[in-house]
């Protein structure tokens, strides 16, 4: 025999409950005749709970009891027979006639008690399991309904109710065997105690009584048919890449639910863990999914942990004080109070040395708490050996759960790492002696934050999430918004990664979407978009978005974003960029970049800052890290000077090398920003800070290659005059280099904490001799590589292998 329980949503429209019938007669093929327990339509609870209050408080209850009739008036006439539909109408029209009568006491004496409360919620359950039972007996004539107030006997502790498991056995078992040959369709949720006053079973409970009518009648199976594909490794609400899981022990769903699964109400567990009874949870609405089996004989499990349940807004009190220590009646004291006065309190910590007491309640419980707190303690409070109560409001507790965490070392550390690295503090810890949970309380403001960056740091074999900020739309921005989109399919395949663009700026607008924009159609989005481009507010709406896993990538060569790194890096956000005006303005600001992002524990990635997407930065921080020192860095780091000096040669002049250069995309739209190498010389700085050296700009030697009156020209225009003008000078320098069979380089060096610039004639011996088309190269010679340098050498400039740069180091802020 099997028991099935439908909850609210299962039983909540005519098409539900046609599917509900269905899985009935599939059951009733295979021979056997199930217990079926009901929950009240979806909704309705809350309803019948909104109604009581509101009449307490003095308001009108007639609109809500008309749509509560309206809700099961439209099921009969869509499910019942015509002949069958007057006597469902006067049994319901009685029990609203009931319930009015109530409400309507409540309102006159504005009072509700815990008794009333639960005789008014129990019409819920008794209309649908009535109605319900009514719609059935047309296709199984054996169908009876059963209230359950009747056999499910409990105290009288109203609104949570506690059963007493002997007698309802009894009566179970007694009321079952003289209708075997019925089909019983039974309340959910509601019990009575011995006065024969309805009780309930607390929020949730018509899981309970399925579990109860379960062990009573050692049902071979508890069946739990709900919204869901089973118990999910988070709230698919919270988490979208929650997934279904195949197996838990009563343990694991049972710290699930407690900590805020609410698919399956905690006590159900016991009956069925202590009968062996297996539980399933299924879906009605996708009735073959198999579901989730919670059962003592488990296979193991592979996962690190099995899931991640949360309880939203929560209040945490906190009492301190020297009164504390070696107290061994303290917390006794404490606790037994509040249990007294039905305080429930839902997760404990106190510090080793005993000084303070940690500990969450429900935000209704916190006034009745703290007042019973300092009645207790008044006299420790007056003679200062506790502190004032302490309460904070808005708290969430985020549970991750499973018997595997028992065996595995590195769990905690893993969820510390993905909260830590998402900026979330933690405000206490709970770790059950079990160890089949722990348990932080954090902001309930980062609550959907923590949840998914937990997620994704724990079930690896989903793809990770990251949310890019994309500041600059111009070519290395769009290059990379396209690279993105063809490689998006190869990246969730063989990385785990997937990328958001959440947020794209450039100087006009400026638009967002935490789903991701789309990377075919982004620039409509934004030209569409309300928001003028303002940096500031983009940077205040990426925070406040909240987003897991979060990258601000700047693609622009502007000064202003750089003012707001720092402020990016305390929220917890990894930068990457291009810019290269960060890292080279002064030594101080490198070093507060560097230092916050890694006090923050996130990223700042900036590869292209030197020769565009060759793997510099890295292969020089690779060595640094790895104990390896620099002796030498020997490069060549302007693609365009590479450019105008391979090209300089036999007849060529000076000024149609550069002239070409520049309507070939490859330089500044005034060349001298090259030809002066000052883009050079940032990038020797940057170097040279990433080898250990505290340098400034003025540190670096530039030879400059332009003779003063190129550089002086007020225009483009005129710079290009003085450069004809200097034709014989340029035509000089290559004849000498020619002659010695020599080539023209610009090579930048650093060597003991020197570091030049200079203009050098080189032969075939020379490393750099062979350099085609705009390369970059970059020798470095180091300990480990002293005898034979360690060089890296190809394209150093361009928006595609600059955008790969910055793709390839938004993916290494993935891999963290
Ligand atoms: P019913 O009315 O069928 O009893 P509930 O609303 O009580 O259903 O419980 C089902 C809901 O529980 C789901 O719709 C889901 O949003 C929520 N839920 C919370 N945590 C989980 C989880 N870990 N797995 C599945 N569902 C969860
Ligand atoms: N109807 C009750 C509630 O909403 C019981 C249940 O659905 O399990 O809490
Ligand atoms: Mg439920």
């Amino acid at each position: 025999m099997k028991v099935l329980k439908f909850g609210g949503t299962s039983v909540g429209s005519v098409s539900s409950i046609k599917t509900l019938l269905d899985i009935l007669k599939e059951e009733n093929k295979n021979g056997s005749k199930p217990v079926v327990v009901l929950s009240a339509m979806s909704g309705i609870t809350n309803l019948l709970v909104a109604m009581a209050e509101g009449a307490a408080a003095g308001k009108e209850f007639t609109a809500e009891l008309a749509e509560l009739e309206r809700r099961h008036f439209e099921v009969v006439k869509a499910l019942l027979d015509i002949q069958n539909q007057n006597p469902a109408f006067t049994r319901l029209k009685i029990h609203f006639n009931q319930l009015e009568e109530l409400l309507q006491g409540v309102l006159t004496l504005r009072e509700l008690t815990a008794k009333t409360r639960d005789t008014i919620l129990s019409f819920g359950e008794r209309c649908s399991a009535m109605m319900i039972a009514k719609i059935a007996a047309q296709h199984f004539p054996e169908a009876i309904f059963v209230d359950a107030s009747e056999l499910i006997k409990t105290d009288s502790a109203f609104g949570n109710a506690r059963v007493n498991m002997e007698l309802t056995d009894r009566l179970i078992q007694g009321f079952y065997a003289e209708n075997s040959d019925k089909l019983l369709v039974v309340t959910g949720f509601i019990a009575g105690n011995e006065a024969g006053q309805i009780t309930t079973l607390g929020r949730g409970g018509s899981d309970y009584t399925a579990a109860i009518f379960g062990s009573a009648l050692h049902a071979q199976e508890i069946q739990i048919w709900t919204d869901v594909n089973g118990m999910m490794t988070a709230d698919p609400r919270m988490v979208k890449k929650a997934f279904s899981l195949e197996e838990l022990t009563y343990t694991e769903a049972m710290e699930l639910s407690y900590f805020g699964a609410k698919v399956i109400y905690p006590p159900t567990m016991i009956p069925a863990f202590l009968k062996k009874i297996p539980i399933v949870i299924k879906n009605t609405f996708e009735p073959e999914f198999a579901g989730t089996v919670i059962r003592h004989d488990c296979k193991a499990s592979t996962l690190p942990i099995k899931g991640i349940s949360s309880i939203n807004n929560i209040s945490i009190l906190s009492l301190e004080g020297s009164g504390m220590v070696g107290k061994s009646g303290f917390s006794g004291r404490l606790f037994s109070l509040l249990a007294r006065e039905q305080i429930n309190i839902i997760l404990i910590t106190q510090s080793s040395s005993e000084h303070s007491i940690t500990f969450a309640v429900q935000p209704t419980d916190v006034g009745k708490a703290q007042m019973l707190i300092e009645q207790e303690f008044e006299l420790e409070l007056l003679a200062n050996k506790l502190e004032p109560l302490v309460v904070e409001k808005g708290q969430a507790i985020l549970a991750i759960v499973g018997e595997n965490m028992k065996q595995t070392p590195g769990v905690s550390g893993k969820l510390f790492h993905a909260l830590g690295r998402n900026g979330i503090n933690v405000r206490a810890i709970a770790q059950g002696s079990s160890e089949y949970n722990i348990s932080v309380i954090i902001s309930a403001t980062d609550l959907a934050k923590a949840l998914n960056a937990v997620h994704d740091s724990f079930f690896i074999e989903l793809t990770k999430t990251l949310h890019a900020f994309c500041l600059g739309t111009g070519n290395i921005g769009k290059t990379l918004f396209k690279q993105l989109a063809d490689n998006a399919g190869f990246l969730q395949k063989n990385n785990g990664i997937q990328v958001k663009i959440a947020g794209i700026s450039n100087t006009r607008k400026m638009v967002f979407n935490s789903d991701g924009l789309s990377l075919d159609s982004w620039e409509d989005a934004l030209a569409q978009s309300h928001h003028e481009a303002d940096l500031k507010t983009f940077i205040h709406h990426m925070k406040e978005m909240n987003l897991p896993n979060c990258v601000f990538i700047d693609n622009t060569a502007s000064p202003t974003p750089i003012g707001f790194y720092e402020e990016i890096f305390k929220s917890n956000i990894s930068v990457v960029t291009c810019n290269k005006i960060g890292n080279s303005a002064s030594y101080s600001q490198y070093k507060t970049f560097r230092d916050t992002a890694r006090r923050h524990g996130v990223d700042f990635f900036y590869e292209t800052n030197v020769g565009a997407g060759l793997p510099i930065i890295r292969t020089l921080k690779d060595l640094m890290s790895s104990g390896d020192r620099v002796q030498r860095i020997e490069a060549i780091l302007s693609g365009t000077i590479s450019y105008i000096f391979n090209y300089f040669k036999g007849d060529a002049n000076f000024h149609d090398v550069v002239k070409e250069a520049q309507e070939k995309g490859y330089t500044e739209p005034d060349p001298r920003d090259d030809l002066s190498g000052k883009d050079f010389m940032r990038k020797m700085l940057i170097l040279a800070r990433d080898a250990g050296y505290e340098m400034e700009a003025s540190d670096v030697q530039i030879d400059a290659i332009l003779p003063k009156a190129c550089l002086e020209a007020q225009t483009v225009e005129d710079f290009y005059a003085a450069l004809k003008s200097e034709d014989a000078f340029f035509a000089n320098l290559k004849d000498t280099a020619e002659k010695d069979k020599k080539v023209l380089r610009y090579i930048g060096k650093l060597e003991n904490g020197k570091a030049s610039i200079t203009l050098q004639m080189v032969d075939e011996n020379h490393p750099f001799y062979m350099l085609s088309g705009s390369d970059n190269v970059i020798s470095f010679t180091t300990d480990r590589y002293k005898e034979r340098p360690l060089v890296v050498k190809g394209p150093g400039a361009g928006a595609e292998v600059t955008a790969a740069g910055v793709f390839a180091d938004l993916i290494n802020v993935g891999a963290n």
